[in-house]
């Protein structure tokens, strides 16, 4: 048996004998079921889980195992103006709505001047579904941006985003994905997949496309050239099967295409929005889902841990149940932070957590190469700018700068 799903004196880490089998499996690298991935999400201890996705992400990493990532990236918002109405949602404004937004050309390429100041590598280009936004826009701003700031890495959008544009200029998705990726898109964020199985999804996201269009369209986008992460939003009242079904979803689609880069599990935000109530995912299942994620999807690299939405001692434990990365520095982040994540940090904090949880920290790369390992204490980086929400408009505006903190960007 192997040694790894056990205790240090060799004694199984759960008593049922058909758990611990599924979990010495997966430790070790084999595949598990859907049905298996429901039990063991469901019924095995916390640390016996935790202990077989370790075990799978030591194997996976072997020789660079003790290293964990961040990356530094800002998110722009370029409007708030949304015909979708995500009913989770806190950040859009309805199209008509006195609140409706936008951010015009030379305030976006500000925004990418800071990011390059402060050592930021990659921007989300984040918004609603503008009802008159088609293929143009975003080509216009990609190839603006890139033109501008060709270090800074677009990881942007995602099928839902496609979707809609597609629409708007009438041509089809795959057309939409080509000039976009010609335009200037490197990468994209794979937002917008909440919940994948149609029951939670039609209940939170009832305008959305279904799930099974959001897969298609992730595939046609890793078949024309263009990878993605994948997410998850948990906690609006999904059932634990519902939660399996949607990585069973991403791995089938994985499977064929290899285009998912990383998996990103993120708990709802019950603040402002249509939806409210309370985040019915306990910290407790956060880290179960890190961890089943990572035995589970076995064909997706990067598991992350989401510090923003859960907080940065369970982003500590995450990478002990299986994740790798840590996600980012946000310099700037207004969307899941208007529904209530107020969690903040910054270069040094992050780099000091990902070493008190016993990891080695390396900023990474979108495509998760290691720009610095800083594994000298005497060698930080020490640069008080790089923290977190640097500007937005999520924050109470006396606690905050909700301008933006311009740097010389002239
Ligand atoms: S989640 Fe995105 S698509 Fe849904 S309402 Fe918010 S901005 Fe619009």
């Amino acid at each position: 048996m192997p040694a790894r799903s056990r205790t240090s004196k060799g004694r199984p880490v759960t008593e049922n004998a058909d758990l611990q089998s599924v979990l010495d499996r997966a430790a070790e690298g084999g595949r598990i079921t859907p049905e298996e991935a429901v039990e063991l999400y469901r019924d095995a201890p916390l640390h016996a889980l935790g202990k077989a996705a370790d075990a799978a992400r030591r194997r996976r990493y072997a020789g660079t195992e003790h290293i964990a990532t961040y990356i530094i990236e800002r998110n722009i918002n370029y409007t708030n103006s949304c015909v979708t109405a995500c009913k989770f949602c806190a950040f859009f404004a309805a199209p008509k709505s006195p609140d409706v937004w936008t951010r015009d050309l030379d305030d976006i390429l500000r925004r990418c001047a800071e990011t390059v100041e402060l050592g930021g590598t990659q921007i989300m280009f984040q918004g609603g579904h503008h009802p008159d936004y088609g293929v143009e826009y975003y080509e216009e701003h990609f190839a603006a941006i890139k033109k501008a700031y060709p270090q800074l890495v677009i990881h942007s959008l995602g099928a839902s985003e496609v979707e809609h544009m597609a629409r708007i200029s009438k041509v089809s998705t795959k057309e939409a994905i080509q000039r976009i990726h010609a335009a200037g898109l490197d990468s994209f964020a794979g937002a917008g997949a909440e919940l994948l199985p149609a029951r939670p999804r039609k209940a939170i996201a009832p305008l959305k496309e279904s799930g099974e269009r959001w897969l298609e369209i992730m595939e046609e986008a890793h078949n024309l050239g263009v990878e993605s992460t994948s997410t998850m939003l948990m906690g609006t009242g999904e059932t634990n099967a519902e939660r399996i079904e949607h990585l069973r979803m991403i791995r089938d689609v994985q499977d064929r295409t290899g285009g998912f880069r990383a998996f990103i599990p993120y708990t709802y935000q019950p603040q402002n929005n249509a939806l409210k109530g309370r985040t019915q995912a306990t910290l407790f299942e956060y880290l179960r889902m890190i961890a089943i994620a990572r035995i589970f999807l076995d064909n997706v690299a990067h598991i992350q841990g989401s510090w923003l939405t859960t907080g940065k001692e369970v982003g500590q434990l995450s990478l002990h149940y299986g994740a790798d990365d840590l996600g980012s520095i946000m310099l700037e982040e207004n969307v899941v932070s208007s529904a209530g994540a107020k969690h903040r940090s910054n270069r040094q904090e992050i780099i000091e957590l990902i070493r008190k949880a016993g990891r080695v920290p390396a900023q990474r790369a979108t495509t998760y190469e290691h720009l610095v390992v800083h594994d000298d204490p005497a060698n930080d980086p020490v640069d008080d700018r790089v923290t977190s929400h640097i500007s937005s408009t999520a924050f109470d505006k006396a606690k905050t700068n909700p301008e933006l903190k311009l740097i010389d960007a002239s």
